[in-house]
């Protein structure tokens, strides 16, 4: 008799443990089964097995059976999913929920299979001309010429009201019926052939770094860093294509946002039906058949969102992240993990590199590129030779002063203008983080920031307030600018909403689509409005950051980003390398085709030089006064932040927690520190206040903010604070978060 160890399929801690059970049917490690639990079923995945008997003093109960014929999971896999656990903290069965498609779980999900027909092998095909005309005859004549089976659906599609005649072919023994598993295939453009281009001395250096890393058989992360049209991409598909020959495996991962049909067909059109894809809009089914596929080794490329980085791919020798500075790759729910962490767990695991491309790479990845950490590799040219298009920055202020009070700009106004009398397309980009409002003088720009942070000062509507959303410091508004004494303090924060219909205003007839969170609820609504813009169904499409990533408008010639100020002026300290990021971005949509395009940048700080680092795409300047200011303030790479979030009905309740808590814990990571003869001023603050988002469907908001300098001792000091926590049994204490991309 064998025994298996099992994790039961319950995310919950007093179960968070090994159980042992007898294993009197056949099974392997990483197969999923039913086990009994208590007094009811479960599911479960074995982890271990042995000839052993287990020790200890209970009722040994005895697997079920095995859920699917096959192991759902790999042991790369559950070393990775106890790597998971241990860093983000959660439950070995949250860990392994990472790695199944959710719908097979409670076997909600189940393979497809069709009917299909064949001539039987004794059949004699000569004798089909001597019967006399009938569907029976059209049936035959068809299988006859067929090679495979022919799928009985497109037999009655072809010979409507046929499954009387095949059926009575199928009881003579004429016809045999087999059903057949068929995988659901997300919908595809079709495929483009484009020629493989020959690359370019960047390139091809950079593609003969790479490969030399993939023959070192080492985990290595490279920062692949080149403005957009560089040819990362390029260089990417030739990297994989050479991991391909060594018969080996790759990942893809780009932005969900990202993963058009464009996007998605340049990678099948270069590696064709060896390529899976996955991305939240697929169907259940076509989720559960694509991960099949790859499970069962019958592709080797995955091309995918964030998920993806899970994905079963067999003998893993590259994963490119491209877009390594967008924020969609930090998950929200638990476990809050990090693509590119758990990338690099996976490519240490396989001895494989890693690939992070960006045109705006996140100050931290370049930080680590620069210090060595990382390999840092870069592409100065365009390939295409485009021109980067021209791009005004208007003084918003000036506009004000001169009796424009609307928020489109005389220029921007102008060229819109133009642009649609010459029946070109224009976007007009609005940030979305509209939430966040800070307060500006809009006669000389000066925005309120906080004394402490170095950040703006966020305006809280119900309150009629200032805040912090870093230390928590409260102040009432100003009547007058603090800077030049005007009592022009306004509440900025421009929406979607507001510049829709502005612009309705000065162009009642001109056709125009919207794409922001509320117009993009439904399952396909994004790709509709992308398709409606397109094939000219509209001259102007209006949206937030979505509008920003990877899409390819020939038709598009200007672009106006309506406040520039609304990205600068986020309280947070990345706001600068998202601004940046973002004004790149959204300039690059510009002309991207024979037309020349041109961008306006509405602001009311022009001086501003993010901006103009951007505007001049020059990141590498950028990256030097922005890696200064972190170093000054002491925020990340330098430092990272820990939020502990407890939410309640309470509000004494929970700032009596959350102050025990900051308290203790404090003096608790103190001793760790001293015990290793290190200073408690590695903790740089660590205080109990209320969360910027005080309330929630009616639930408190209470958080403990901690500022940990980054030394050898952090990871110690993280540990520490989740096992603190779990200590202390609370159970309004909801979340812990590590640089969390926003604190609400
Ligand atoms: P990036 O990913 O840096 O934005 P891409 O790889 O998408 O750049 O390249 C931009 C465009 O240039 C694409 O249309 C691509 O097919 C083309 N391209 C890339 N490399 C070459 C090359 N060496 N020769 C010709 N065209 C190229
Ligand atoms: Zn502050």
């Amino acid at each position: 008799m064998k025994y298996a160890k099992v994790i039961v399929d319950i995310s919950v801690d007093s179960v968070d443990r090994l159980f042992s059970y007898a294993l009197p049917i056949e099974a392997h490690i990483g197969q999923r089964v039913l086990v009994p639990f208590g007094n009811r079923r479960v599911e479960g995945f074995i982890l271990e097995i042995s000839d052993e008997v287990p020790e200890g003093d209970f009722e040994l109960k005895s697997v079920i059976k095995v859920l699917e014929d096959y192991a759902a999971l790999d042991e790369s896999q559950i070393e990775l999913a106890h790597w998971l656990k241990n860093v983000y903290h959660c439950t070995m069965a949250q860990a392994l929920r990472q790695m199944i498609p959710a719908q097979l779980r409670g076997m909600r999900v189940k393979e497809k299979k069709i009917r299909t027909i064949s001539l039987s092998e004794d059949f004699d095909k000569s004798t089909i001309q001597s019967l006399r005309k009938s569907k029976k005859k059209e049936i035959l004549q068809l299988l006859a010429e067929a090679t495979i089976d022919v799928a009985v659906s497109d037999i009655v599609e072809l010979f409507p009201n046929s499954y009387a005649p095949i059926n009575e072919l199928i009881k003579e023994g004429i016809v045999v019926e087999r059903f057949v598993t068929v995988y659901r295939r997300p919908a595809r453009i079709a495929l483009q052939c484009v020629e493989k281009p020959v690359l370019n001395d960047e390139q091809e250096n950079a593609l003969q770094r790479i490969i030399q890393a993939v023959d070192e058989g080492k985990q290595k992360t490279i920062l692949l860093h080149g403005v957009t049209g560089s040819g990362k991409t390029e260089v990417y598909m030739h990297a994989i294509e050479y991991v391909l020959s060594k018969n080996k495996g790759a990942i893809v991962l780009v932005p969900e946002i990202s993963l058009t049909p464009q996007t998605v067909a340049r990678f099948t059109g270069r590696f064709g039906n060896s390529v899976a894809v996955l991305h939240s809009r697929l169907s259940a089914g076509e989720r559960f058949d694509e991960w099949r596929r790859i499970r069962l080794n019958q592709v080797s490329v995955v091309v995918g969102a964030r998920s993806a980085v899970f994905a079963p791919i067999n003998d893993l020798g590259i994963i490119v992240i491209d877009e390594e500075h967008e924020d969609s790759y930090s998950s929200e729910t638990p476990p809050r993990y990090t693509a590119s962490e758990v990338a690099q767990k996976r490519c240490a695991i396989a001895n494989a590199p890693l690939i992070l491309g960006s045109a705006t790479p996140k100050l931290t990845s370049y930080y680590y590129a620069k210090t060595g950490k990382y390999e840092l590799i870069e592409l100065e040219k365009r390939v295409n030779f485009m021109p980067l298009p021209h791009i005004s920055i208007v003084d918003m202020r000036k506009e004000f002063i001169l009796g424009n009070t609307s928020i489109f700009s005389g220029l921007l106004t102008e060229r819109l203008k133009e642009c649609i009398d010459a029946g070109e397309q224009a976007i007009l980009f609005v940030n979305r983080r509209g939430y966040s409002s800070f307060v500006m003088c809009r006669a000389c720009g000066e925005v309120i920031m906080c004394p402490d942070c170095d950040v703006s000062l966020t305006y809280h509507k119900s309150e009629n307030a200032l805040k912090c959303h870093y230390c928590g410091i409260e102040q009432r508004i100003p009547k007058n600018c603090p800077k030049c004494g005007k009592p022009y303090l306004k509440y900025m924060g421009i929406g979607t909403q507001q510049v829709q219909e502005e612009f309705e205003r000065l162009f009642p007839n001109t056709k125009f689509l919207r794409m922001d969170t509320d117009s993009t609820r439904g399952k396909n609504s994004h790709a509709n409005i992308l398709e409606a813009f397109a094939s000219k169904q509209a001259q102007v499409l209006i949206g937030t950051q979505m509008i920003a990533k990877g899409l390819d408008f020939p038709d598009v010639t200007l672009v106006g980003i309506v406040s520039a100020d609304s990205m600068l002026n986020i309280p947070d300290y990345r706001n600068t390398e998202r601004a940046f990021a973002l004004i790149t971005q959204v300039a690059g949509r510009a002309g991207r085709a024979e037309k020349p395009g041109s961008v306006v940048i509405q602001t009311n700080n022009p001086e501003n030089n993010v901006i103009k680092l951007a505007v001049r795409h020059d990141y590498k300047n950028f990256y030097e006064e922005a890696i200064h200011e972190r170093l000054q303030s002491l925020y990340p790479p330098f430092s990272l932040f820990v939020r502990v979030l407890f939410i309640g009905d309470e509000q004494e309740t929970l700032i009596q927690e959350s102050r025990k808590f900051a308290d203790d814990c404090y003096a608790m990571l103190c001793d760790i520190l001293k015990s290793n003869s290190a200073d408690c001023s590695e903790i740089l603050f660590m205080y109990a206040m209320p969360a910027p988002i005080k309330r929630i469907k009616e639930k408190y908001r209470q958080q403990v903010l901690i500022k940990l300098a980054r030394t050898k001792h952090t990871s110690k000091l993280i540990k520490a604070i989740y096992t603190y926590s779990d200590s202390c049994n609370s159970k309004h204490l909801y979340s812990i978060e590590i640089n969390p991309n926003d604190m609400l």
